[in-house]
Formats: C-alpha cells, structure tokens, sequence
C-alpha cells in the first residue's frame, strides 16, 4: 500500500477541531461526582457518565469504541486497515491520557490529552489522510490514584503489566478493586485482553503518544505554547529517622544538648540548598513528625520524607548519597544518630528519540522554536514507554498551576497543539512506511 501523507492540513479543520477540544473539556467537566467543584474517580458513576459523552464523540468520528478489561474506554479507527484482505495484527499508533482527576481538580489534566488524540482522528479523517496504522484514542480509566491509593491502573493494564494482586486493594468503602471493576462494565478475570503487549491480542502497538499540561512554568517563561518531554525524572523516596535525647526544655544547657529537631532543620536546610545548586535536581522535604512532640520537652526522634527527582539517575544517586552524608556528619556536629530507610527508587524514563524528532520537526514548521523539558511528574507514558516507542508533548499552562480548579490551557495554545500533534502523526506515518518498504525489499532480495 502507498500511503498518501499530505504534510499540509487545511488549517480550518485544525481550528473546528481545536474549537470542540475546548469545548468538550467543559462538557467533560460537568461529569463530577460532586456539585460544587470537579472530582471524576476511577469507576464511579461520573466516569460512566463521561465515557458515555467521550463515545458519542469517538463513534460520530466513525471510531469503534469499548471499555477494555481495567475499565479503559478506547476509540478503534479502522479506516486506515492497510487491505481489507490483510489478516494479520493491526499496526497500531495510539493517542490519549487519563480521564480521571483528583478531588477539586482543574478541568485540563487528563482529560485534554484524551480528547487531543480524538481531535487528532478527526482532523485525519476530515482530510481523508491514508495512514499505514490503525489510530487507537485511549482515555486511561486511573492515573491520579485517588480511589485505591494506586495510579496507573489504565496504562498499566494496556502495557501487560498490571499485578492482578492489585485487584484485592480496598477503597476507603471496604470496596475491592476488583468489584468496582466488575460493577463499572470492566472484566477483572479477563485482565490479558487489555494488553497491547508484543503483538498481543493481534494489535501490534507501534507507538505511543500522550498530551498533557506542563504543570511548571517553563514553556510560559520562554513564551512557548508546546514543548516535548525528553525523559520522565527517575525518582527516589525514602524516609529519614533521627534519634537525639529527651530533655527539659528549660534546663538542659545548649551546649550538652542532643535536639532531633534542631537538627532536622539543619538537614531540611542542607536538602533544600542541595536541590537549589544541582541543575535539574529537585529535592524535597514534604512530611516531618516530632516526638514527644511537647513545647517543653526537647525533641528526641524526627521521621522525615524524602522526596529526589532527575532526569539523569547519575545525578540523582550522587545526590542521594551526599543526603546519606549530611545526616552522618550529624553524629559528629550534634550527636544525632540518623539512617535512611524505606528508600525506593524509580529509574528515568527516556522518551523515543525517533517520535520526539517528529514532534520537534512539526513544531519547528510550525514555526516556533523547539524546546526540550523533563517531567518532573510521572505519567502514564512512562508506563506505555515499557511497551511501545512513546513520546509526550505538553502545554503552556497559566501560572504552572494545576490539580486545582484554575488550571487553565489557552485556546490559541490547544489549537497549536493539535496541529503538531497531527503533524507529527503523519511524519510518524511516513517513517513507518519507509520501514515497511525497506523491510519488505530486503525480505524479497
Ligand atoms: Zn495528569
């Protein structure tokens, strides 16, 4: 087959297309679980409200829709089978993001993603584009983690790596994972049909690509409407115990004293400065607890959270290590004993360099200036980059503020989006035909 891959879209297909993203993200919004403010959690009746909003959209494209086992809702377009005789697995490209929120969320997170990769099916077909690749819209059923204290649920499932032990995890209701699935249409006992894994299900998932707001304020300080991922930030989060001794408050001497608390300050300090002089690094202190915890009583035990993040696992293994110092170094100056315990630690994610290049060469054409950025914040693409070539692109959102009600993605910025969002489709489209070309020349030979 040839494909035709027109690299100018009519710019007005672009803006219908852009105009109904706005639009059904306040539509989206309305499907909440409560009045007042926007929370869409994983199974609950709001989802089942959405999803059936998003499929009549999905179908009126010509899509083919179905909730899959872990209670993502998918859009099939078959239109771009490469021959109506071919019998083998489809070549999939999928587009999308997590249509769940946290409690009082923005109406953009997520949700825009999805509806992207629909507008993106849209303006294809609009522009009756022959793609060598089935487009597959997801819209993830859990990313946030809200219900069951576990994200990723969605993207998990489709890249065959969902544990079905996870299924026994309990709500806050007593309800299990498992039950909400069943009673929200999804098929727990049936988990492997979800899977895009090596071919599995005859799908054979080429690539991945996944919008999502910034949630940082870079690309608004460079005036950049996009910017592509270059990795998602490995990760490491562990605790810190600190022992001292308990004293009266008002008379042991300052000098013969061994206060946990002074000495976590010191610590808190030290991290902070750390991530402040570390390109890239960031470095977190978010949870601490004082014991005996008494305005008299000199404080004896400190438990802290810590929190590093890097593109580069390098970087953030030595700065761990220099943390892992500075609370030695606090047995000498102040004779606290401190270790780190419970430390997990999550490698980088690469984005696909081949992918990424597409999305740079459409935003280069379209006349800006590529930038690069690393996620500081994980999502589902870091999941699917397991199965599939994946690559992200992000929005300009106001003020970096999101998982908040005034999240806010411009208009101008979601239209300049989906065309190279569709842009980048196509010269995805024609670099997989060359590779089907040049493998099939050298099978013939
Ligand atoms: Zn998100």
């Amino acid at each position: 087959m040839k494909p035709s891959t027109p690299l100018a879209i009519d710019s007005s297909l672009l803006n219908a297309a852009a105009d109904r993203v706005v639009r059904r993200c306040d539509t989206m919004a309305r499907h909440s679980e409560t009045a007042d403010f926007l929370t869409r959690t994983f199974c609950s009746d709001a989802m089942k409200s959405a999803h059936a909003e998003l499929r009549t959209w999905m179908e009126a494209a010509g899509m083919e829709c179905r909730l899959d086992a872990v209670g993502n809702l998918i859009g099939e377009s078959h239109s771009t089978q490469p021959s109506p005789t071919y019998d083998g697995p489809r070549d999939v490209f999928m587009i999308g993001s997590h249509v769940d929120t946290v409690v009082n969320a923005g109406k953009f997170d997520g949700t825009m993603g999805a509806l992207l990769g629909l507008g993106v099916v849209e303006v294809v077909t609009e522009a009756k584009a022959k793609l060598p690749f089935d487009i597959d819209v997801v819209a993830f059923s859990e990313e946030e983690g809200v219900r069951f204290g576990f994200p990723f649920i969605g993207s998990l499932g489709i890249a065959g790596h969902f544990n079905p032990g996870d299924f026994d995890r309990l709500d806050q209701d007593g309800v299990t994972m498992r039950d909400a699935l069943k009673q929200f249409g999804g098929n727990p006992d049936d988990l492997s049909s979800a899977s895009y894994r090596s071919g599995a299900n005859g799908r054979n998932l080429i690539g991945f690509m996944e919008a999502h707001l910034e949630q940082s304020t870079r690309l608004e300080q460079n005036g950049s409407p996009v910017g592509v991922v270059s990795a998602i930030a490995g990760q490491t989060r562990a605790s810190i115990v600190l022992s001292g001794v308990a004293g009266h408050a008002g008379t042991v001497l300052h000098d013969q004293r061994k206060d946990a608390l002074a000495a976590a300050a010191k610590l808190i300090l030290d991290i902070e400065e750390l991530g402040q002089t570390t390109d890239g690094l960031f470095a977190t202190i978010g949870s601490i607890s004082a014991s005996p915890g008494l305005s008299n009583v000199i404080c004896s035990d400190v438990n802290l959270r810590l929190d590093l993040r890097h593109e580069s696992d390098a970087v953030r293994e030595k700065a761990f290590k220099t943390i892992d110092l500075m609370i030695r170094e606090l047995k000498r100056t102040r004779g606290i004993a401190g270790r780190i315990h419970d430390a997990r630690h999550s490698p980088a994610v690469p984005m696909d360099p081949v992918l990424s290049q597409c999305l740079e060469d459409a935003i280069g054409e379209s006349g800006s200036v590529p930038q690069r950025l690393v996620s500081g914040a994980g999502h589902d693409t870091m999941i699917m980059a397991e199965a599939a070539p994946s690559c992200m692109l992000f929005l300009r959102c106001r003020d970096g503020i999101s998982h908040h009600p005034d999240e806010f993605v411009a208009p101008e910025d979601i239209y300049e989006a989906l065309k190279v969002m569709t842009q980048a489709t196509l010269k995805v489209a024609q670099t997989h035909s060359q590779k089907s070309a040049a493998a099939a020349s050298t099978s013939a030979t």
